[in-house]
């Protein structure tokens, strides 16, 4: 399922890996681990107002075209206000601005209300999480951010192709074949409708992925507090590591689709060098691998050509 090159360099090896479906490609230096980049999260306290808490979510976000925004327990969906994709909504997790510990019910509210607002779409769901500004989330404020696009993004459409060319040639899902081999390795973490594993080929720092028993939205609901309740415990296990920030994203098929896909989740740990500053990559550039861009290139050609000075 992936290749593997050793490489001895300085005091260290590299280990040069690539997953064979996907083509994706990594190298690990495990040496690199001890420059100590991680530090605590230190929350600001200057950055009220914030228009996720109670008192402005309902003045300053947008509604959905009804007048509406989507309530499940204390979670809140509404319309992203500045989208990067066909349909894309967010949702506010919880009432309170900072939680130490996230409740299971809070996140299955919160999944389930993302769940409702992506089912309105059709396309390519996924949902999607920054937690923590050095993660990339521009808002503190703990929420989840869904898509739905006619196009997978670049990620999910590579493990889509790979699925589909997998299940012609060999007649199986690569998907089952995968599992049956990672449950007996190394990396298998727990699980048994939902296996939990650690990335043979990361995508980023501590990669965890979760498999899913299937392949379109539509079918996760039975299994969302299972899901909820793996999660969790690789959020407290990044804890225990001392990351606080991460990314996550789970990536589902269209709907009514047997081209041997199934939904998977990919959650990455982020290091804090600077546990107080915005990083400019988030959920789409890490693992999506589709970066959002806010300039374009023809007026940025076109304010150097009338002269910069
Ligand atoms: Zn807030």
């Amino acid at each position: 399922m992936f290749s593997t090159t050793v490489i001895r360099s300085g005091n260290g090896v590299i280990e040069v890996r690539e997953e064979k479906i996907s083509g994706l490609r990594c190298k690990i230096s495990p040496e690199r681990i001890h420059r100590r980049l991680d530090a605590d999260y230190i929350s600001l306290p200057g950055e009220v107002p914030c228009p996720f808490c109670q008192e402005k979510v309902e003045q300053v976000t947008p509604t959905f075209a009804d007048g509406t925004r989507i309530r499940v327990g204390e979670s809140l969906t509404f319309p992203n206000l500045f989208p990067f994709a066909e349909w894309h909504t967010v949702t506010v997790i919880t009432r309170d601005h900072m939680v130490s510990e996230f409740e299971p019910r809070q996140l299955q509210d919160a999944f389930r209300g993302q769940i409702i607002s992506l089912s309105r779409s059709e396309g390519y769901p996924s949902l999607n999480w920054n937690y923590l500004t050095s993660a990339g989330a521009s808002i503190v404020h703990p929420h989840l951010q869904g898509m739905v696009d006619r196009r997978p993004s670049a990620l999910a459409e590579r493990y889509m192709k790979g699925s589909y060319q997998y299940l012609m040639r060999h007649g199986r899902s690569y998907w089952d074949d995968l599992l049956e081999k990672e449950r007996q390795s190394e990396r298998y973490l727990f699980g048994d409708e939902i296996i939990w594993i650690a990335q043979a080929v990361p995508l980023g720092e501590r990669e965890i992925r979760a498999v899913l028993p299937v392949s379109g939205l539509d079918d996760f609901e039975p299994y969302l507090d299972t899901f909820i309740e793996g999660l969790l415990s690789v959020i407290a296990m990044y804890r225990s590591l001392s990351t606080h920030a991460y990314n996550m994203s789970l990536f589902f098929d269209r709907r009514n689709s047997s081209r041997g896909f199934s939904a998977f989740c990919s959650i990455i740990s982020r290091m804090n060098p600077n546990a107080s500053s915005l990083s400019d990559t988030a959920f789409m550039e890490r693992l999506h691998l589709e970066p959002v861009i806010l300039t374009l290139p023809e007026e940025l050609a076109a304010y150097y050509r009338q002269g910069t000075g």
